[in-house]
């Protein structure tokens, strides 16, 4: 699993040892070497307020450790890397006893469907009842493709017609869950944040149905956010921050990009945990995130 989180990750890690290295190589800390400390942060996609952040703190302790060459520096960004990733970082929420339902968010394209099937094809390999509700009911293609991620996984798919109302989608299926006694339901929606109003009202008119069937539902409202579109994705975050009750975020694409490092800047700048991140377009190609894991990837 660390082998193919690490191959996943070999475009970031490589920006990031090529940038970070060179500016903490075996030097005396000057002002140059924060400067190109900064450069190589803001072009690992770790974001302005958190390299400014990042900056700070690597200041105050070479003050305080009495630091003199810049390679020393090293070990002291990769534990404020990995204590960010740690404060927020959660696990995953499940139901105490019946179905634990999780509503999937996010705009179009950045691998909603995609990661829902990934996450059936987890579940189903540790044994459980999985189902899922197609609540994108405005796209075809989005109804089709889960569908074939349903066969793909042999999870059963609960649809209605193009142009049906998300929440009665949601509301069969959590019926079907029940009568099923399915262990896990995962729930598509729409991402046409064009129209801002209507997603949050068609949002909550989801979670007043899932609240009214299952009080403590949804267990988890997942954000999908593309790695490619580095920064992009913190003011998309921003954006579903304030439209749904966001637990927490899956970050996918991260096998295409060098941008990775924006896991460190939603983590800091949105105190929201990364729950799971996509590392290819196969089944097999989701991991629930792990801090240590991500740092162990991330630094040479
Ligand atoms: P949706 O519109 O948000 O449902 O997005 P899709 O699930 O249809 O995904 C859009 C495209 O991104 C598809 O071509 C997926 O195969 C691709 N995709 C999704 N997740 C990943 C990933 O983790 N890595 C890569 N390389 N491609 C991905």
């Amino acid at each position: 699993l660390f082998e193919r989180l690490k191959e996943g990750l070999a475009k970031t890690r490589q920006r990031f040892a090529d940038r970070v290295g060179s500016a903490l190589f075996r030097r005396k800390i000057d002002d140059e070497v924060y400067e190109e400390l900064e450069d190589a942060l803001l072009a690992a996609d770790i974001g302005v307020a958190t390299t400014q952040f990042l900056l700070e703190r690597i200041q105050k302790e070479a003050r305080k450790q009495k630091l003199t060459t810049a390679d020393q520096l090293m070990p002291v960004l990769r534990q404020l890397i990995v204590d960010i990733l740690h404060a927020h970082s959660c696990e995953p929420s499940y139901a105490q006893s019946g179905p634990t339902v999780v509503l999937v968010v996010g705009v179009n394209g950045v691998g909603k469907t995609t990661t829902i099937g990934k996450m059936a094809n987890y579940y189903r390999a540790q044994g459980k009842k999985v189902l899922l509700a197609a609540g994108d009911t405005f796209r075809a293609a989005a109804i089709e493709q889960l569908v074939i991620w349903g066969q793909r996984t042999g999870v059963e798919v609960i649809r209605q017609n193009l142009g049906s109302d998300a929440a009665a989608v949601i509301y069969d299926a959590l019926s079907a869950a029940r009568s099923r006694k399915a262990d896990i339901l995962l729930c598509d929606t729409a991402g046409r944040l064009q129209n801002k109003a209507h997603l949050m009202a068609e949002l909550e008119k989801i979670y007043r149905v899932i609240a009214r069937e299952i009080p403590d539902a949804p267990h988890e409202v997942l954000l999908v956010l593309d790695a490619t579109t580095g920064q992009n994705a913190i003011v998309q975050a921003k954006l579903f921050k304030e439209i749904a009750k966001v637990s927490g975020i899956v970050l996918t694409k991260l096998d295409g990009t060098a941008k990775g490092g924006v896991i460190i800047a939603i983590n800091q700048e949105l105190q929201l945990p990364v729950k799971w991140i996509g590392i290819g377009e196969h089944k097999d190609d989701l991991q629930p995130f792990s801090p240590d894991d991500f740092a162990r990837a991330l630094f040479p």
